[in-house]
């Protein structure tokens, strides 16, 4: 059933505009979803809406501004405008800048944000209201039907020097597993090929409630990474294969070795998303890193033998206060080392109310831009080099988009390979794909071309 199939038809509308990192979208797809059962229907919009929400991100000072300049966009195009989400714990800054708002909520406060669209647009009443069903395949989804973000945790027990994620978003709070596993099954059963698995820190799910033990169909699972990835490898998609599994946000401790079988075994996509931020010992201890053991090059190295197709994505900082010019020598070696296959790189930015901003030595501006680049120039060189090496290779890809047809009748298609995780990896991009292909469709491509960051190929028939 179909969004507009279930409201009513004087139904009031709510646009959403959604900030932020894949953990925002969830909570913006969870907003809708309980307004959508509330009776209410969704404004593509501007325009039509009764209200607008904005999600926000409060997390850098430049998401920030993004944040207030949606906010006044929203106002300016609409002018009945709630705000929710991180930034909306900095609910003084926000009135400050655009007092009109009509009401702010923080980040996961969902009855909140709710009750708020109900008092500025009451719902309307009738004889359906409360019969409006509920069921998997009328969840919203701002992510495209064939891949799904699944969220296990919320919050961090961390204390990195840069982040204040922990003061906004509080400690960890896992879910239960059988909660999780069965969010997972309908998100499957509605069409996702593949689930994409996030939280603040993956390899902490379920030390706060002591990897807590559920049943999931018939035997007992505990609430624990490896517990975790084993069945949602075990899921099958509408074509009856395992679907695709990305682990995001995953911190190397000991028992992330424990997943590397798991996807020799074909159960987990070969694929983990490690935030490294930095390599060299001292910046690392001053940033607070957890698991930030010395061994982490030996062990990559060993996950290659046991998984030699898996591909390691991560993130970095430059320029956080005390990194000297034989800290950032020091990172750059270790990617060479590493041989990370996806990387991205920041420059250090203070955020409001960060331990790191009271540290001694900042870097200027200049350097950190000077360590940026060069930073980003090796890593693309090592991708490329990494990328030339699939040239000849035939490989699962899922597509994302098909094109129409050239004046040549040609129809080409945008794809990713086991190794790129949608939004923030690259892409395979496939020519002449027949007019049958469809977006989630996980078919052969043999690999043709590759330039720093893309793969180029044409998908084998079957
Ligand atoms: S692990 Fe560190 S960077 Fe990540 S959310 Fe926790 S405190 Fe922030």
């Amino acid at each position: 059933m179909s969004s507009t199939s279930t409201s009513l038809p004087d139904a009031k509308r709510v646009g959403m505009v959604s900030l932020g990192c894949p953990k925002a979208l969830v909570d913006s797809e969870r907003i809708l979803t309980r307004l959508r059962s509330d009776g209410y229907a969704m404004s593509p919009d501007y325009d039509g809406a009764d209200v607008v929400l904005v999600n926000t991100c409060g997390f850098l000072d430049s998401a920030k501004e993004e944040s207030l300049a949606a906010i006044g966009e929203a106002i300016t195009e609409n002018g009945r405008v709630i705000v929710t989400g991180c930034m909306g714990e900095e609910a003084d800054a926000i009135r400050a800048a655009h007092p009109q708002v009509l009401a702010i909520t923080g980040a996961h406060q969902y009855e909140q944000v709710v009750e708020a669209v109900h008092e500025h647009a009451p719902p309307s009443q009738g004889p359906f209201v409360d019969l409006v069903p509920q069921p998997s395949d009328t969840d919203i989804k701002l992510t495209p039907r064939h891949y799904s973000y699944l969220k296990i945790s919320e919050g961090c027990n961390h204390s990195c020097a840069f982040c204040i994620i922990p003061q906004l978003r509080g400690k960890l709070a896992s879910r239960r597993i059988d909660a999780v596993l069965r969010e997972a099954e309908k998100l499957v059963a509605a069409g996702t090929n593949e689930l994409l698995v996030i939280s603040q820190d993956t390899s902490a799910y379920g030390v706060d409630t002591r990897h807590e033990e559920r049943n999931w169909k018939g035997a007992p699972v505990r609430a624990h990474m490896t517990d975790l990835a084993r069945e949602l490898g075990n899921l099958r998609t509408q074509s009856g294969t395992a679907p695709w599994v990305r682990l995001h946000y995953v911190y190397p401790y000991p028992h992330v070795d424990h997943v590397i079988p798991l996807m020799a075994d074909g159960l987990l996509t070969p694929y983990l998303d490690i935030p490294f931020q930095h390599a060299a010992p001292a910046v690392l201890k001053s940033m607070k890193r957890p698991a930030n053991e010395a061994k982490v090059l030996a062990r990559l190295k060993n996950w290659r033998e046991i998984c030699p197709d898996i591909a390691i994505r991560s993130s970095f900082v430059v320029g956080f206060p005390g990194e000297t010019e034989a800290d950032f020598q020091y990172l750059i070696e270790w990617l060479e080392e590493a041989q990370l296959d996806r990387v991205g790189a920041f420059r250090f930015e203070p955020v409001e109310g960060a331990a790191a901003n009271n540290l001694p030595n900042p870097v200027a501006e200049e350097v950190k831009e000077e360590r940026y680049q060069r930073l980003m120039k090796a890593t693309a060189r090592i991708s490329a080099a990494k990328l030339q090496s699939k040239v000849g290779r035939t490989l699962p890809v899922i597509i994302d988009a098909v094109g129409d047809a050239d004046e040549d009748g040609d129809i080409g298609a945008t794809a990713r390979s086991q190794a790129d995780a949608p939004e923030i990896d690259g892409q395979v991009l496939l020519r002449n794909v027949p007019s049958t292909l469809a977006a989630g469709d996980i078919v052969s491509a043999t690999i043709e071309d590759a330039d720093d960051h893309d793969l180029f190929g044409v998908i084998i028939p079957q």
